[in-house]
């Protein structure tokens, strides 16, 4: 197999099926998708021309970010909002080769926003179909709780998910801030969850110590952890998350972005990875922070010197620690050793 070049990676890097296992629906707003979504809703005083919006869409700092994000939150009132939202995301991770996402959707903060559950549902159904159709992406979702907002936003949610059932829930979560958002006050609605079948992806470790994976791990039965950039600081945690083959959804750029780490380089996936963990790289709120799915696999090979084995690896950690039915992760699988065969008979 040749060096990998730099053309040579980006076409590979490319060329590799992908999935994403970390992206939040509202931060998964492009450019184009806010301008139809500011075009609709005036009101929200969302710059509705391409340059205005595309400096206002430019990362500054975390501040600006949280902005950002809920000058969307706010345009998202019906239906047809959720949609444009969903196609738009399809298209962006097709435009990646992603084939697969599982897409964290915060329905406590819509019908907090006084939008009816319905709404978000059909949203989510039909954008869902169009992203199959149209551009060959299955979607499914994790509902997840909104920790700042405490127990009364983890018994919603857990009530909407559970009383609903959408097509294509998979996973039960729970995202915002972790200092001072004990994991462990959210328990009984992940067991109940797990009872009922959806599977625990809580967010821990990307803002606090490895005390916050392992209330996770325990308290919330998690199988995957969203981040966990803090376990490489606990050798005992990386034992544990090795050996329970728990993956962590990485996503490095994010974590650059919020100043978790001063840097890919300074990302601690190297040790995660040389200690047998199941590793998966993801976006998280991707035109937010400037960042692809592609970009992500690129910048950890450039930054690790990673062999072209070595990223199919990763994207098929992605495949397998996904909640994908057996027979589609095997095709997957498969497509991604014939991507990484055809590169070595170059
Ligand atoms: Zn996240």
């Amino acid at each position: 197999m040749p060096a990998a070049t730099d053309t040579g990676l980006r076409a590979f890097v490319r060329a590799l099926p992908k999935v994403e296992l970390h992206v939040h629906l509202v931060g998964s707003a492009s450019v184009e998708t806010v301008l139809e979504l500011a075009r609709r809703h005036p009101e929200a005083g969302v710059p509705a021309e391409r340059a205005d919006l595309e400096e206002f869409f430019t990362f500054r700092d975390f501040d600006h970010f949280l902005k950002v994000y809920w000058a969307v939150q706010s345009m998202l009132t019906d239906r047809h909002d959720i949609h444009t939202l969903v196609t738009g995301l399809a298209a962006d991770l097709a435009a990646q080769n992603a084939r697969y996402a599982e897409v964290t959707v915060t329905p406590y903060n819509h019908l907090l926003d006084g939008m009816p559950g319905d709404e978000l549902l059909e949203g989510l159904a039909t954008g869902r179909a169009e992203a199959a159709a149209r551009h060959g992406v299955d979607l499914a979702w994790c509902f997840d709780i909104p920790g700042e907002k405490g127990v009364r936003a983890g018994r919603e949610t857990l009530v909407f998910a559970l009383r609903e059932r959408p097509d294509g829930l998979v996973s039960f979560g729970l995202g915002g801030p972790e200092i001072g958002v004990g994991r462990a006050q959210f328990a009984p609605f992940f067991t109940a969850a797990r009872e009922a079948g959806l599977r625990s992806v809580p967010h821990a470790g990307e803002t606090s110590g490895p005390a916050t994976i392992w209330s996770a791990v325990h308290d919330l039965g998690a199988e995957r952890i969203g981040h966990g950039t803090s376990c490489a600081s606990d050798p005992r945690l990386l034992d544990h998350l090795a050996a329970h083959g728990i993956a962590l959804e990485v996503c490095p750029t994010s974590n650059v972005r919020t100043r978790q780490v001063e840097s890919v380089a300074a990302h601690p996936i190297r040790r995660m990875l040389d200690h047998g963990l199941v590793v998966t790289l993801n976006t998280d709120d991707p035109p937010m922070f400037g960042a692809t799915l592609n970009g992500e696999y690129l910048a950890v090979a450039g930054t690790l010197g990673l062999r072209y084995a070595e990223i199919a690896q990763l994207a098929g950690n992605a495949v397998r620690a996904s909640f994908l039915g057996d027979g589609r992760k095997a095709e997957l699988l498969a497509e991604i050793d014939q991507t990484l065969a055809g590169e070595r008979e170059k």
